[in-house]
């Protein structure tokens, strides 16, 4: 863990390269040891599935947002996940969870979801990637009453007494690059105990005018380093270090 590590590369612990230009996905491999890729629905899964079967460091989380339920068939969906996750190559199930705070009107849909794909997680023993947004114990909960073992809880920007549950069950949370703009997330950041921590880009995301992209990670871990006076190399060891062993490779 000490001493300079030139060829140390960063991972992404969530992304949505279903949405990127194959392209620059390929062009991350150079930087990235892992970019762990997250899917919005059915069809998105499928997308991410074929590349993770085309990229090594492309590794395919299958699932259905909570954002992505206004007009779906919600049966055919979860058949088809079902059926992809026993046939493919899916290290992960996310991004699953619930939102209070975009999509409060489908929380009663959301939660059937979630619950169903909570269960095939448990199923096939896969870790999950996880969206709260406004629900971060109510989503804690959930994934503790399915006997989750894995779990990594996205962008945290929930409250303190919920990190330290999360910490005390080993979950993971993931740091955004917008910690550069937000201070709560920057608190969080400064906060969590190491060996919860890693690092996500959430692209290609746009958050208040912030492109994000894999390729913010670098900075955002410098900034994590500098202000908990740590070597980014460490720092980023360790973060790599809890993806690998959330993702069981
Ligand atoms: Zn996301």
């Amino acid at each position: 863990m000490s001493g300079k590590r030139a060829s140390l590369r960063y991972t992404d612990a969530h992304c949505h390269a279903h949405e990127i230009p194959e392209g620059e996905l390929a062009a991350y491999q150079d930087e990235f040891e892992v970019v762990l890729a997250v899917s919005d629905d059915l069809e998105s899964s499928l997308r991410t599935v074929a590349l993770a079967k085309k990229f090594k460091h492309i590794k395919a989380s299958v699932g259905v947002h909570p954002w992505s339920l206004e007009e779906t068939n919600v049966e055919e969906q979860l058949r088809g996940l079902e059926r992809l996750v026993a046939e493919s190559e899916v290290v992960c199930i996310g991004e699953i969870g619930l939102d209070r705070a975009f999509t409060p009107h489908t929380i009663e849909k959301q939660l059937v979801v979630f619950r169903r794909l909570l269960q095939l997680a448990k199923d096939y023993d896969l870790p999950v990637n996880l969206h709260a947004a406004k629900t971060w114990k109510q989503v804690l909960d959930e994934v503790s009453a399915h006997g989750i073992k894995r779990a990594l809880f996205h962008w945290y920007s929930g409250p303190p007494e919920v990190l330290t549950e999360i910490s005390a069950r080993r979950y993971l949370i993931s740091i955004n690059p917008t910690v550069k703009a937000n201070k709560k997330h920057l608190g969080v950041a400064k906060q969590a105990p190491l060996q919860i921590l890693t690092f996500e880009s959430d692209g290609p995301y746009v958050y208040r005018g912030m492109a994000l992209k894999p390729t913010l990670i670098p900075e955002t871990l410098k900034l994590i380093a500098r202000v908990r006076n740590l070597d980014i190399q460490e720092l980023a060891a360790t973060a790599n270090e809890n993806l690998f062993r959330f993702l069981g490779i």
